[in-house]
Formats: C-alpha cells, structure tokens, sequence
C-alpha cells in the first residue's frame, strides 16, 4: 500500500518538485517500507521522535524537520535535520545558529510564514519577515543558510481560497529573491503542499511536498 502510494504520487510530480513523505507517527517499519521503493526524505515534526528515528535508521535518509521547534530542543534537530523547515521566529532562528556554529556546521533552513487565515496556524507575518531580513544582525549569521519559504494554507474545501494563499507565499519567495536573497543561490525552496491540496500547490511553483496520510495511511 506504501510503495503503490508513493508510486501515484510521483508519477504526476514534475522533475523540480521533491516528495518529503511525512513519516510522524509512524513506525520506523513503515518508513523502511518506503525506504526500500527509494524514497529519501522523511518529514517529522516532533524534536523526540525525530531524534529517535534519526539514530536508528539509515544515516543516507534526508530528514525535514517540520514541526513548531521549541528553543530548548533545538540541540535535538540541529545538524542532524538536513532542512528544518519550520523557522517561525527570531528567536528559533538566533538558536539554531548559535548551535550550528556551537557544532561548527552550516544548517539549512525555511522560513515559515504565515499564509492562513485560521489564527491558530504558525509562521511570521509579512511585515515580521521584511523586519528580520532587514535586520543588520540578519546578514551576521554565520551557521544557518536560509533555503527558502514553507506554508501552510487553511484548511478549508474552497480550493480558490487555498491557491490564493499559495499564490500569495510564491510572491513572497520571489519578492525575497530578488531582494534580500538576491546573492543567497542557495534560496530556491518553496514547501508547500499537504495531502489534501498538493497538486495545487505544485501549480503555483512549489519544490518540496509534505505528504503523510496519502502515504501512510490507507487510502481505499
Ligand atoms: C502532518 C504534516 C504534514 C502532512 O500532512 P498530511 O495531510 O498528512 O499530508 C505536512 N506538513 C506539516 C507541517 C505537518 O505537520
């Protein structure tokens, strides 16, 4: 049921666009079962079980972190996640460079920002972000290396207002990269995309998918 999951989902991706199998949850039994069909990245979003995972499965699967990361668990993900996708703060983000450099490796990053209109979903707001970019202390960072934007649109069955919101994070990503990031190559990541909306998003120019139920659970 995994290997045929995934197979469905990869045959209508474009070359460009990178599957991250959202594995939280689930046991490292089912993410070798994906494994064996090839896939690579895995999504959790939980700093423990992540780290759990981490130390016992394959050392050659790129991991994404996902999730809300607490500054206290940063030590947990850091230089171990090949993206933390989920920088939602100043503060998160002065942490994990601080434990990057502490590490004396280079953490790739997104910034999350917040595209939904429900309040209860994360991320910074626009003029939060224009405030960090535009912060001296931004351009002094030294051990992460900021890879592009992640969202997450509302929940909701109106698609016109879920492409909106992803119409609107691909603004963002490509106002930053003509600005802010204009010297960053290493800016070229847009995560968005979950189950219930991911062909939409792959329209409005996402790379990375998020994908945990279509995958791992069954779907008959
Ligand atoms: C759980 C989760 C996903 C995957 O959601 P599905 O709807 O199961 O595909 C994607 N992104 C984030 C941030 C998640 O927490």
């Amino acid at each position: 049921m995994i290997v045929a999951n995934i197979a469905s989902i990869k045959e209508k991706l474009p070359p460009n666009v990178q599957l991250v199998a959202v594995s939280k949850l689930q046991p490292p039994e089912a993410i070798m079962e994906a494994y064996a069909t090839g896939q690579r990245h895995f999504g959790e979003n939980r700093a423990s079980e992540f780290l759990s995972k981490w130390a016992q499965l394959p050392k050659d699967i790129h991991w994404h972190f996902i999730g809300h990361l607490q500054t206290n668990k940063v030590k947990m993900v850091t230089g171990k996640a090949n993206l933390i996708h989920s920088i939602d703060s100043e503060r998160l983000l002065y942490a994990i460079n601080q434990e990057a450099a502490k590490q004396g490796t280079l953490q790739k990053c997104l910034l999350e920002i917040h595209i939904a209109k429900e309040e209860s979903k994360t991320g910074f707001l626009w003029e939060e972000v224009q405030k960090l970019v535009n912060d001296p202390q931004f351009h002094s960072l030294t051990s992460v290396t900021i890879c592009g934007l992640m969202g997450m649109a509302s929940f909701v069955s109106d698609i016109h207002q879920v492409r909106k919101e992803f119409q609107t994070l691909k603004c963002c990503f490509d106002h930053l990269k003509q600005t802010a990031f204009i010297d960053n190559p290493h800016f070229c990541h847009l995560s968005m995309g979950m189950s219930g909306d991911w062909p939409i998003a792959v329209e409005e120019g996402s790379t990375l998918i998020r994908i945990g139920s279509q995958i791992f659970d069954n779907n008959d």
